[in-house]
């Protein structure tokens, strides 16, 4: 490959994905507006029309802005890359008195500032403008910033070994570096698995365990029978930042939780509860996570390979913006190829997020269906429809933009299952 063909791979590749990622942007809005003025037949005297209509201008809001920002990414990429910003950050750093592997981490820590800081106006414009003006933001400018700051310092203390230990591995582990690369960036997934729940999630969030009630009995009823501990069930002050909810489970092992949003008990009643608390509990019994684990494992070696191989081809970086004369220099440096492959890959690997929408949306349907058996189907799908119309989630999702980016299945397939699974005997 010359670098001049690989260029214009890379170039077709991001205007490639830059396209389909408007155009099903486009779709979703299209879709969304042309279902505003009815509720769908399924969800008709279950959610009214005014919800329906804020649901329609939530969804539009977010696409508009989501379209603007995979612009800017889309430009700042090409900046990064062909626009030689890259290989300027390269020089720069090059020219600072500190040894070779800080020389490198610096590189990958101001390619994160840059992209970082590019993001923050949007994150800011998602929080106190659409948020804000759908009713659902209850954060101060102070919170954000404090979150910000916690964020910030949560992504230095842990990407910082990290960035030290690939960096030293790349350049002094030898020919199969990628291999040693791969098994500490497993061990980082794995301890990240266990850091998430218990050290990072309360560094922004109160998590209490699940108040004494009436339900409580049900629920312990229902922790013992799936073999969960009831210390792992906790309450989120979700209602600080935001007036979404919803529940999740997350870690693994003693680390292993179901959390439940305040916001979200408030609306539920004690049969919803239940089932909401059944599903999560479907993907520890189903080991959901531990499935995400092992696929993740899988890619990453693949792409660490594909990294070996890459960092020693010097197409590689001249079709991503290095200069001839300085392409010797770059490929002495792992964190160059490091940091030109973290760039460049998700422009080739956006195809592949309909396989991984596809993996989670069945997990979902198989945890639903561990609901069913394990409590009421009915109940949790009088939840799911609280849960839509509180998130002002829509109902009528354009097929395909959901096939490419849901994670969950859409609602009215979702809830028309969970019907047909409550009839069942
Ligand atoms: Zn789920």
């Amino acid at each position: 490959m010359t670098a001049g063909a690989f260029s214009l791979v890379f170039v077709v590749a991001l205007a490639a994905t830059l396209a389909a990622r408007l155009w099903l942007s486009r779709r979703q809005i299209a879709h969304v507006v042309r279902h505003r003025d009815a509720v769908p037949a399924a969800f008709a005297g279950r959610i009214g029309s005014a919800a329906h209509v804020k649901a329609a201008d939530y969804t539009i809001a977010k696409e508009h802005l989501g379209e603007i920002e995979t612009v800017v990414d889309a430009v700042v990429l090409l900046a990064l890359t062909l626009g030689g910003g890259l290989a300027a950050l390269v020089a720069w750093t090059e020219g600072i008195g500190v040894s070779p592997l800080w020389r490198d981490v610096l590189l990958l820590f101001s390619i994160a500032a840059v992209t970082g800081l590019l993001s923050l106006p949007f994150a800011w414009w998602q929080t106190f403008r659409i948020e804000e003006r759908f009713g659902f933001n209850r954060m101060t400018l102070t919170l954000w910033l404090t979150d910000l700051a916690k964020g910030i310092a949560v992504g230095v203390v842990l990407g910082l070994p990290l960035a030290i230990v690939a960096v030293w591995l790349m350049k002094n582990a030898g020919a199969l570096w990628w291999v040693w690369v791969w098994l500490a960036w497993m061990g980082f997934q794995v301890l990240l698995l266990v850091l998430f729940p218990t050290v990072i999630a309360p560094l922004f969030n109160k998590f209490s365990p699940l108040p004494e009630g009436p339900a409580r009995t049900r629920i312990e009823q229902l922790l013992a029978r799936c073999g969960f501990a009831a210390r792992g069930l906790f309450v989120v002050d979700g209602s600080k930042r935001s007036g979404h909810s919803t529940a999740y489970f997350t870690g693994f092992g003693r680390a292993r939780r179901v959390v439940f949003f305040d916001t979200l008990l408030e609306r539920l009643s004690e049969d919803e509860i239940e089932a909401v608390l059944a599903h999560e509990l479907g993907h520890f019994k189903l080991r959901h996570v531990i499935k995400r684990v092992a696929w993740s494992a899988v890619l990453s070696l693949v792409f660490l390979a594909l990294l070996a191989w890459l960092a020693t081809q010097p197409w590689f970086y001249a079709g991503l913006g290095i200069a001839p004369d300085a392409i010797a220099t770059a490929m002495s440096r792992p964190g160059v190829a490091l940091a030109l492959f973290m760039l460049a890959l998700p422009v080739f690997t956006f195809a592949l997020g309909p396989l991984a929408a596809l993996y989670s949306r069945k997990h979902e349907f198989e945890a639903d269906a561990f609901a069913a058996r394990n409590a009421s189907a009915a109940a949790l799908a009088q939840a799911l429809v609280k849960l839509y119309e509180d998130n002002a989630a829509t109902l009528t999702p354009d097929p395909l933009h959901s096939a490419f980016y849901d994670s969950h299945p859409p609602a009215a397939i979702r809830v028309a299952r969970l019907a047909s699974l409550a009839a069942a005997p």
